[in-house]
């Protein structure tokens, strides 16, 4: 690593507990360090796992001493938690951004910072996501102190806190994507969005972050930088947030113009589109490739100062054909917020979209909208009215633009209107696209894709994907088109703006969603297997439960195995969030405890592993390790590998 850059310093607390404050101070020094141990790692014997819950001393006879707490304890330390933790209140933009007209933003050469001595603390709980590790150390390093006084030079030693030593140490596996660098610094808005999800966060979310000065920011993201290498496959591990908005950090083109030095992968940058001046755009021009999500929201200038609390609504309105001269392809997400009124609403969503279709969008995204219980303990509005409606607009809509219209999350319209899900049927075609070139029309259903028969959209995904890949010159599809068979050649290289070859992977297809995958199916009869289950309870959610059975029931790996699918509330989120990607751990126990509360136990319990897969590690998003609902249950529960279903 270079030498040259001051290295950021990642500090944790440590408490020191008052000495003799426990009752058996070393064998709760065992105990803490035993079940911290416990959520890092399983225990193997002669191959097969071992499950242990309790320890016996080597100079005791008889007591065996529980490893975790009864429940009730921690539930209590976390409700404590809670108390103690206050919503994160949203940081404001440190700068003023400047207005159009006013004088050029020229790439400025900022010098490195000097490294202050002393960096703010990490958080824990967002270590518990990402590194576990290093809560680990500190559950350790308190239990010892609980124990021992440190010395040095013959004098007791009070610590405070440590640090990472070697950064090297913390490497982990990276995709090379370059939001793994730029995303640290989302940590700001100029923005104050009625309807912005991150209002409504628990408070014992893990994914939080010290509130810093933004300086302090890029120096972190700095070392990041200095530690990510696309190469060598490895990156610093994360120490993410809740997402705000990169381009509000003051050091967010600073940073990328740094990143672009060591990356050509493109940039996937999500704004409100407060910055995008001319000026700001031709420095983003200078970085491509780019590709912007851009929150507009309303076309209308009083309506987007309404809902976003925009200071310079036109600004990001005006950036649409901006964009267009400068090449930066863009998707416009739209959040239908029904105030004043659903009829205000859906007026706006229908002329934003139309504005977005004529502006060259590369795809409009409506993103449809929830609240949680700390968003707004009362009902605000009848989800089902509100979707259902959206979800008519927009296939309204879809026959009426040219550009690509979807609905997210895409499974609600796709259960709500469809007979038969997951198929690889066209909703849109990105604009002057090698597909839309091609003669392929919304509503086409693939068939096959050089030569090879799908039947399922992930298929058809995987297979235009490893064609753009290979750079095939000329791909032949044959499509279903109402009662008509026809066969279709596109020519990969014929596209042009908005349409991207490095930002696009599909030709310019645009389908409802990524999909299931057939192999889906299968990993779930392997873990029945391994478990040698006859009886299994599989929990789901609302969105995927209808696509799901649909699927089962067309499978004939299952005979002999009962499988009930049941969907756990979210009473963590609580609202009127249904999204099973934001359960929780303890939403799974509690529908465990109400299922058996009415059934018999069933032989195994299978959970989707994406509510658990923001990390490596397995947790959820309040950092709990997903073998605590097995504990808690009494009963087998295995992860079914998954991706997250918001697409
Ligand atoms: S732009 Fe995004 S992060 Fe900012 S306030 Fe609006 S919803 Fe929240």
């Amino acid at each position: 690593m270079s030498s040259e850059k001051p290295e950021y310093t990642f500090r944790y607390p440590v408490k020191a507990p008052e000495s003799g404050s426990r009752r058996d101070s070393l064998l709760e020094m065992i105990r803490i360090q035993l079940e911290s141990l416990l959520g890092l790692l399983s225990l193997y014997q002669g191959g097969e796992e071992v499950k242990v819950d309790g320890f016996r001393l080597m100079n005791e006879a008889e007591s065996i001493h529980p490893i975790f707490l009864p429940q009730i304890d921690k539930d209590s330390n976390k409700a404590k938690v809670e108390v103690e933790v206050q919503a994160k209140a949203k940081v404001k933009v440190e700068v003023k951004v400047k207005a159009e007209g006013e004088p050029k933003l020229e790439p400025q050469p900022q010098p490195w910072p000097e490294p202050q001595p002393f960096t703010s603390f990490q958080r824990l709980r967002n270590a518990d996501l990402y590194e576990p590790r290093i809560p680990h150390i500190q559950g350790v390093l308190e239990s010892l102190l609980s124990v021992i006084t440190l010395e040095s030079d013959g004098k007791p030693v009070k610590i405070d806190g440590f640090r990472l030593k070697d950064l090297n140490h913390w490497l982990v596996p990276s995709a090379g994507d370059p939001a793994e660098v730029f995303d640290h610094l989302a940590t700001r808005c100029d923005c104050d969005c009625s309807f912005c999800y991150l209002r409504g966060n628990p408070p014992s979310l893990a994914l939080e972050q010290p509130q810093r000065k933004s300086e302090e920011e890029w120096e972190e993201a700095r070392t990041r930088l200095n530690y990510f290498s696309p190469p060598g496959k490895r990156a610093l591990f994360p120490t993410l947030g809740s997402p705000y908005e990169v381009l509000s950090h003051p050091r967010a083109l600073d940073l990328l113009r740094e990143l672009r030095e060591k990356t050509d992968r493109p940039f996937r940058l999500s704004t409100n589109g407060n910055r995008l001046t001319p000026n700001f755009i031709g420095a983003l021009a200078k970085l491509k490739p780019v590709y912007l999500y851009l929150s507009l929201n309303s076309s209308s200038p009083k309506r987007r100062a309404e809902i976003m609390g925009a200071v310079n609504p036109e600004t990001a309105i005006h950036s649409l054909p901006l964009l267009g001269e400068r090449g930066i392809p863009f998707a416009v997400i739209i959040v239908p917020w029904p105030f004043p009124s659903k009829e205000e609403m859906l007026s706006d969503l229908r002329e934003t979209v139309a504005y977005a279709d004529r502006h060259n969008v590369h795809l409009v995204e409506v993103s449809l909208p929830g609240y949680s219980r700390y968003f707004s303990p009362e009902p605000l509005f009848d989800r089902e009215d509100v979707w259902s409606s959206v979800v008519s607009e927009v296939r309204v809509l879809r026959r009426e633009v040219q550009c690509p219209l979807l609905v997210k999350p895409s499974l609600y319209e796709e259960t709500l209107h469809e007979e038969k899900f997951n198929l690889p049927a066209v909703v849109g075609m990105v604009k002057n696209s090698p597909a839309a070139h091609g003669g392929i029309q919304k509503g086409d259903l693939i068939l096959s894709i050089g030569g090879l028969k799908v039947s399922s959209r992930p298929q058809a995904r995987d297979l235009l994907h490893l064609h753009h890949q290979n750079r095939t010159p000329a791909l032949s599809l044959s499509i279903q088109r109402g009662k008509k068979i026809l066969d279709l050649d596109l020519l990969t290289g014929q596209h042009g703006y908005p349409y991207a070859p490095e930002t696009d992977h599909h030709l310019g297809m645009i389908f409802m969603g990524a999909g299931f995958r057939p192999s889906l199916l299968e990993d779930l009869k392997t873990l029945i297997t391994n478990h040698q289950a006859r009886n299994v309870l599989l929990l789901s959610s609302p969105l995927v439960k209808p696509v799901f059975l649909q699927i089962l029931r067309g499978s004939s790996l299952f005979g002999g195995i009962q499988i009930r699918v049941e969907v756990p509330e979210n009473r963590y989120f609580g609202g009127n969030i249904c999204m099973g990607d934001l359960l929780v751990a303890q939403d799974f126990i509690e529908a465990i405890r109400d299922y058996l509360r009415k059934n018999s136990p069933p032989d195994l319990v299978v959970i989707p592993s994406s509510p658990f897969s923001l990390g490596q590690w397995r947790r959820d998003l309040e950092g709990r390790v997903f073998t605590a609902i097995e504990r808690a249950a009494g009963l087998p529960v295995a992860l079914l590998d998954c991706e997250p279903i918001y697409d």
